[in-house]
């Protein structure tokens, strides 16, 4: 008997950890203005997984409000960014591919917000590219920055 899949992930200190059930299938590098900032990095790798295949399996996350419907959420001991939560979709959330404990078997498959990418990245130049989110514009959304 095999297990059911999940995956295991967690911050930078150890504080928080977290497990997913079943598999991961959208991830994507977003370009907004928004994860490059908040993250310090030039692009950040997001999958999404429907909310309740999430669970954290140690610690809590904190949150930082960056809209009026989005909220980042990070450990508030190390400060790793882990998640983005909007409740303009409540019944997903994105996860930074990078607190995976095996981000290597999980492969980009498109960009969003490719408008805002930097000129001068070269990353998955194959990969479909979304100006914005995959789905469009959503209601509320401004046209430069995700969420
Ligand atoms: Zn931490
Ligand atoms: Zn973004």
């Amino acid at each position: 008997m095999s297990e059911p899949e999940s995956h295991e992930g967690g911050c930078l200190c150890g504080e928080v950890r977290y497990r997913i059930k079943g598999a991961i299938d959208s991830v994507g590098h977003c370009h907004c203005t928004m994860c490059r900032r908040w993250s310090g990095a030039v692009a950040v790798t997001w999958f999404t997984v429907p909310l309740d295949r999430f669970a954290l399996t140690k610690g809590e996350l904190a949150t930082y409000r960056s809209s009026d419907h989005g909220e980042r959420r990070f450990c508030p001991a190390c400060a790793t960014q882990v998640a983005f939560w909007s409740n303009q979709r409540p019944d997903e959330i994105d996860i930074t591919l990078g607190t995976l404990d095996h981000p290597e078997r999980h492969p980009a498959d498109h960009h969003v917000f490719a408008a805002n990418r930097l000129p001068w990245l070269h990353l998955d130049e194959q990969l479909p590219a979304h100006d914005t989110t995959s789905s469009g514009m959503v209601p509320g959304q401004s046209k430069t920055e995700r969420t």
